[in-house]
């Protein structure tokens, strides 16, 4: 009988899964785009926070670091003892060097150096002098200095130190002007190339990001440890093509894609210098968190999808069968309903068949039930049904079965029974039945039971032996009931 359900059951299951499909999609769809907008405030973050940050923290440090030097050099071009010195006719080079000594105590810079144009002698801390040799090109600075236009009094340049031999380092050429601002020397100090390496290697290693100088044609003049190669921006794959619009503005933000992965750059003018300072941000980095997000979002998603289904089919299942057993038993007395007595009585017939085995059916009675309801009322009657029930399932085996045919009528279809056997166990139900002391608010009462029995024909419809059997009955009461009458077959 359950068969009837199983198509609908499958369907349902369907839907389920369909649901739980929607479920997940939904879920991912929603991980989808909260990824696609942390991405996207990502980018801006890196864009328009973060990198500009760093860079601004890198370049007030580079100031400090890297511009003081400057300072230093406009200083002793200014310095009245450096110009009256060299506007000597024959100056002594011991106050020079002294004086430079001073300096590069002073202000710890690896050296302070002096030009006398009229001599182009270039004075040391220490005692070395060297004439700057116009035809070598080992001296091509000091030209270059020489040439700067009126409004540019120094430049910056990254050169090797011709007193330590293979070291790279910055110099801070400063002209030196007389008071009727005549031009007499190049003024200035030098620094390791290596500290500035390590500086920019400690910025990027604490912001996690590349960090170089540029000058204003795009050539990397300084760079920390992450850098690999190229020596332009033009060079780079991706930058070349920011790198005219990054080198045409003091400062700015700029992304571009290589490689599949996009990268944000900030750059400013450092003007001591007339350098850019480039900050690098790749985005696979901060993004790799986000995307490892996405996915354990996924994954949660699916499993509660999973859960979902679970749960569902495991209610689902038990909800039908609950369903079910609700739609073939009478919820009062909880017997078989008329409806699945007559389905069961199909299949008993059909197996007592196979088997030889008889069939028969018993229909019981309460005698003046009315008079029950009327006198204890509704509720002691309803406990008269339920106990009636109770009493002929003692009596029955598990293979027969009880139903309740309407009102206080009975059906008891007795599964191998003969007449004979049918009409003594209806006897025993029925002698039970009347022993039975029923107590309601403190009112015991008895009833009494009346009965048919007919045994089912092999081909006899349920419909037709029942009539026999409520001829019984009738019968039975008509008998003076508290008894139980057999059919004619
Ligand atoms: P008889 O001996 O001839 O069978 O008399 P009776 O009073 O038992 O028969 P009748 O058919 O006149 O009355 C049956 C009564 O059973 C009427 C109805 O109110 C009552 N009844 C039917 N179903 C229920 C029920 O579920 N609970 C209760 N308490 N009473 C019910
Ligand atoms: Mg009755
Ligand atoms: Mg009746």
């Amino acid at each position: 009988m359950l068969k009837r359900h199983q198509p609908l059951a499958n369907i349902r299951v369907k839907t389920l899964w369909l649901f739980c499909g929607v479920l997940f999609v939904v879920f991912f769809l929603m991980s989808w785009s909260s990824y696609r907008v942390a991405q996207r405030s990502i980018s801006q973050q890196i864009e328009h926070n973060s990198l500009p940050l760093t860079s601004d923290n890198v370049y007030s440090q580079i100031q400090r670091d890297l511009v003081q030097p400057t300072f230093v050099a406009t200083l002793m071009a200014h310095d009245t003892f450096v110009r009256d010195w060299a506007m000597q006719a024959t100056p002594s080079a011991t106050p020079m060097q002294r004086y430079l000594a001073e300096i590069d105590q002073r202000f710890d810079t690896i050296i302070a150096f002096f030009v006398r144009d009229a001599d182009r002698r270039l004075y040391l801390p220490d005692a070395a002098e060297h004439i700057i040799d116009a035809t070598s090109h080992r001296y091509d600075w000091y030209e270059k200095v020489k040439a700067l236009p009126e409004n540019k009094p120094y430049l910056v340049t990254v050169g090797m130190d011709p007193e330590r031999q293979g070291q790279m380092d910055i110099f801070i050429d400063h002209k030196v002007y007389d008071y009727q601002h005549r031009f007499i020397g190049v003024t200035g100090v030098g620094l390791s190339v290596e500290q500035v390496h390590q500086l920019l290697a400690r910025y990027e290693q604490r912001y996690q990001r590349r960090i170089y100088f540029v000058d204003r044609q795009g050539k990397v003049v300084l760079s920390g440890q992450r850098f690999e190669g190229e020596d332009s921006l033009q060079a780079m794959p991706g930058m070349a093509t920011i790198a005219a619009q990054l080198l045409s503005a003091p400062s700015g933000s700029y992304h571009f894609e290589s490689g599949g992965h996009k990268t944000y750059v900030n750059a400013r003018l450092v003007p001591e210098f007339d350098w850019y300072l480039v900050v690098e941000e790749h985005q696979a980095a901060s993004l790799q968190a986000v995307f490892k997000t996405f996915l354990i979002n996924v994954a949660i998603a699916g499993l509660i999808t999973l859960m979902v289904l679970g749960i569902s089919l495991a209610t689902q299942g038990r909800y039908q069968r609950k369903l079910a057993a609700q739609a073939s038993v009478d919820p009062l007395t909880l017997a078989l309903n008329r409806r699945s007595g007559q389905e069961l009585h199909r299949l008993m017939l059909d197996e007592c068949n196979q088997q030889s085995q008889p069939l028969s059916v018993l229909v019981l009675d309460v005698d003046h039930f009315k008079q029950v309801n009327d006198q204890y009322g509704h509720e002691a009657g309803d406990t008269v049904l339920k106990d009636m029930v109770q009493e002929i399932k003692q009596h029955v085996r598990e293979s027969d079965a009880i139903c309740r045919w309407g009102g206080e009528e009975f059906l008891v279809l007795l599964n191998g029974c003969d007449l004979t056997q049918a009409l003594s166990l209806a006897e025993r139900i029925r002698t039970g039945m009347s022993a039975h002391r029923f107590t309601f608010k403190g009112q015991a009462f008895y009833i009494t039971l009346s009965g048919g029995v007919a045994q089912n024909g092999p081909k006899e419809p349920l419909e037709e032996v029942v009539k026999r059997a409520d001829a019984a009955l009738y019968l039975a009461k008509e008998n003076g009931r508290n008894q139980i009458q057999t059919g004619a077959a």
